[in-house]
């Protein structure tokens, strides 16, 4: 099952457009003005249309929604306009199913604001990441799955409302659980649970410059499918239930109650910084008036400057003041111009009439983009500057609002957010991978190998005798052998594997695409590497180590992989140490049961009966029953399978497996399997290819049932079943022969 990953990048392709005219003033014409644009737009409003309503009007829904802290939300729009599009859409989406659940106002406000600003923390994420077109690394996705605790930070320093940043928090948070997740099932606020599933349905409805936006239903039956698993089922269902019955009607039914939105403090009432006093009716902005938005301004992050029609400056706050060093006494009333900043772009020193202010004064539309200004004592500060036209209620401009966000913070952001990704997955000794990286690693070649069939091989190595190292050297000299040791084994490995430490003085090497006989020599390679390299820590001794290989095969969990090498590494050991030990077929298909399912219905069992009940498989090994026996104990092993009963020829085993993505080790996601294997010797007269053969063959013949014999998890009943039949055809190396119901 795959997981839907709403925290990648999301908008549009081709970005989306913002309404140059809008200002920060709304009324009722607008409210006439956007539905007649509603009603202008094809009865379905796609979220994946490039010029949808709501991001022509976006600005102008935010400033009503999120009040002051629109620039929140503008500074996203700067960084990465598909994303803010993007959150608006999931706001509004979010909304109209408050309403459907008829939720209280307090908890329906809520959520519309943590939607529209759950990806805010995509600010901190470098933009190579949000821009790139491509699938992105196991760094990158990492890093990007970072954002929702960075995005909680930003807004812990301006918002008072604690459920708030919890809806935001815990949205990525499965359903099931997941490791290090905090919450699982009802725990997740509801908030959260439907944030992830409208968030995911329009990362999946949605053109990404890596990916084209998949049709609605496509999109449902995702939904559907990881439902249980990734998204609350019940919510799953009534959201998909919603986008079948004319979402459009109460899309439209959101965007006029939004514009009907109380004016003043209302969309303000969680953030932090509190207006005293409503805003007035004057025409302009006096003196007086400024100096409320002083107090209001004064605890702003980003500087500010309002300049009035007349090219006045009226007020000027204390970031700003920080900023380029200037105080307000020295320059309010004074004219404008973009002298007094130093403000340059990539061209030079900005001329005064190509300067955003006077451009946004003559066109009264916004206008935003990188610069620098120069300090008085000659430091340059790159910025981004955003300007607004100001109106209040009457025709013509009352004058312009100038923001200036630091980017060298951002930067640091950007480095703080590299360094946490860094700790994440890096081993802090030898700077190869650590184990939460090869964690991730391998369960995504997994899947990737069951669903589109591409192998991998996992090298497991353990030097040998460190102990003694650690005791004849000392322990910082066996530090050292172990950098040098990770270092020899980078160096022999190929791009795209990944080498990381497992623990201690265990390393793992995951290499996609590679067979086991490749491994095997690679692994090889290194094992002469090691012996072949004195170390100076150690009075240039050179150490050893043993490995143990093997090859991703059907019915393989990431444990059962790791497992077989690890018990291919303990037979290294126990030969003495020093080599290079291989363990299972690799390879294997899945096609097999595909084929027997067509011919004879084999997993028609689960499908139509009432209640699993047993199944039996045949499998025929081409082996003396004794090797079977032995490639059974391997099985068992590797699958920490418990042993039930032995007899004569019967063998009885209780099996646990994990279904959905691994990883979620909870015991919700497990299935436990009572199997009983039967096995006997035969001569068979003929191969599979009908030619004569005189040959010993092992019959393994299992029967298998779920040992809660109600369990009602058909679906993940029938995959565990499956998984444990191609696991024991690989371990056996055998085929399916019959199938008995
Ligand atoms: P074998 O050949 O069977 O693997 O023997 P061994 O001595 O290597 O294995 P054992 O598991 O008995 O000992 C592992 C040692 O590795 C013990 C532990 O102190 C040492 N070790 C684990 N992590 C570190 C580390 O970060 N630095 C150092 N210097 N030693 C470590
Ligand atoms: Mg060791
Ligand atoms: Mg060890």
């Amino acid at each position: 099952m795959s997981s839907i990953d709403a925290n990648a990048p999301t908008g549009f392709s081709t970005g989306s457009s913002i309404d140059a005219t809008t200002s920060i003033h709304r009324g009722s014409h607008d409210v006439a003005k956007l539905l007649a644009d509603l009603a202008a737009v094809a009865p379905q409003a796609h979220p994946v249309q490039n010029q949808s309503v709501e991001s022509k009007h976006e600005n102008q829904l935010a400033v009503v929604r999120l009040g002051m802290a629109t620039s929140l939300y503008s500074s996203l729009r700067a960084k990465h306009p598909p994303t803010a599009s993007h959150s608006l859409r999931v706001a509004l989406v979010c909304a109209a199913w408050c309403d459907r659940l008829n939720f209280g106002q307090e908890e329906r406000d809520r959520l519309e604001v943590a939607a529209f600003l759950h990806d805010i923390g995509k600010i901190g994420i470098p933009d190579q990441i949000l821009r790139k077109p491509g699938k992105l690394t196991l760094e990158e996705q990492l890093t990007v799955s970072l954002s929702p605790q960075l995005g909680c930070e930003i807004l812990r320093g301006c918002c008072n409302d604690e459920e708030l940043l919890e809806v935001i928090l815990h949205a990525p948070s499965w359903f099931s659980g997941r490791r290090d997740q905090l919450k699982s099932g009802d725990a997740i606020p509801k908030g959260s649970r439907m944030l992830a599933v409208a968030d995911a349905f329009d990362a999946m409805t949605t053109d990404h410059v890596y990916r084209p936006a998949m049709s609605r239903e496509a999109a449902m039956s995702q939904l559907l499918n990881n439902s249980g698993t990734q998204f609350d089922p019940e919510l799953v269902q009534d959201f998909c239930a919603m986008m079948q019955h004319e979402p459009e009607l109460a899309h439209r039914h959101v965007l006029s109650r939004w514009l009907e939105f109380p004016a003043g403090q209302s969309a303000d009432s969680r953030w932090a910084i509190q207006p005293n006093a409503g805003i007035d009716n004057e025409s302009t902005l006096g003196k007086d008036q400024w100096r409320f938005h002083e107090s209001l301004l004064g605890n702003m992050n980003d500087g500010v400057i309002y300049v009035d029609r007349n090219g006045t400056i009226q007020g000027w706050n204390y970031s700003l003041e920080k900023l380029t060093g200037i105080a307000p006494g020295a320059v309010l009333t004074s004219s404008w111009s973009p002298g007094l900043l130093g403000l340059s772009d990539d061209e030079g020193d900005v001329a005064d009439a190509q300067c955003p202010v006077r451009r946004c004064l003559a066109n009264a539309s916004h206008v935003s983009g990188r610069y620098s200004i120069r300090r008085h004592d000659g430091i340059t500060i790159p910025i981004r500057v955003h300007v607004a036209p100001v109106a209040a209620g009457q025709p013509g401009l009352c004058g312009v609002i100038f923001i200036a966000q630091d980017a060298s913070q951002q930067r640091n952001l950007e480095e703080r957010v590299e360094e946490l990704h860094q700790q994440a997955t890096q081993d802090p000794l030898t700077r190869v991978a650590n184990r939460a990286a090869f964690d991730i690693r391998v369960e995504e070649l997994v899947k990737r190998r069951v669903d589109s069939g591409s192998s991998f091989s996992l090298i497991i190595c353990d030097i040998d005798h460190f102990k003694r190292v650690n005791d004849v050297h000392g322990h910082l000299a066996g530090d050292d052998a172990l950098v040098s040791f990770a270092t020899i084994l980078s160096a022999n490995s190929r791009e795209g594997d990944l080498v990381s430490r497992y623990g201690g003085e265990e390393f793992v090497i995951l290499s996609p695409d590679c067979d086991i006989a490749t491994a095997t020599r690679r692994a090889e390679i290194m094992r002469f590497a090691v012996e072949s390299t004195p170390l100076p820590a150690i009075g240039n001794h050179p150490i050893t180590a043993s490995f143990g290989v093997t090859e991703v095969q059907a019915g393989d969990s990431p444990d059962s992989v790791l497992a077989r090498a690890d018990r291919a590494l303990l037979q290294a050991k126990d030969k003495g140490r020093n080599r290079v030990i291989q363990l299972g077929i690799g390879g294997g298909d899945d096609t097999d049961l595909a084929t027997t399912k067509r011919r004879r219905g084999l997993w028609s069992w689960f499908d139509s009966s009432a209640d699993p009940t047993n199944m039996t498989v045949e499998i025929i090994t081409p082996v003396p029953v004794n090797f079977a026996i032995e490639k059974l104990r391997g099985f068992i092993a590797d699958h920490k399978a418990e042993i039930v009963s032995v007899s004569e020829g019967n063998l009885q085993i209780r099996q646990n497996v994990y279904f959905g993505p691994s990883g979620r080790r909870s015991v919700d996601s497990q299935i436990s399997f009572s199997v009983r294997l039967m096995l006997t010797e035969k001569a068979f007269a003929t191969g599979p290819d009908n030619r004569r053969v005189n040959q010993v063959q092992t019959l393994v013949k299992v029967e298998m049932m779920p040992t809660r014999s109600r369990d009602r998890r058909r679906q993940e009943v029938t995959s565990c079943a499956q998984q444990i039949i191609m696991s024991l055809k690989s371990y056996l190396m055998g085929r399916i022969e019959t199938e008995l119901v």
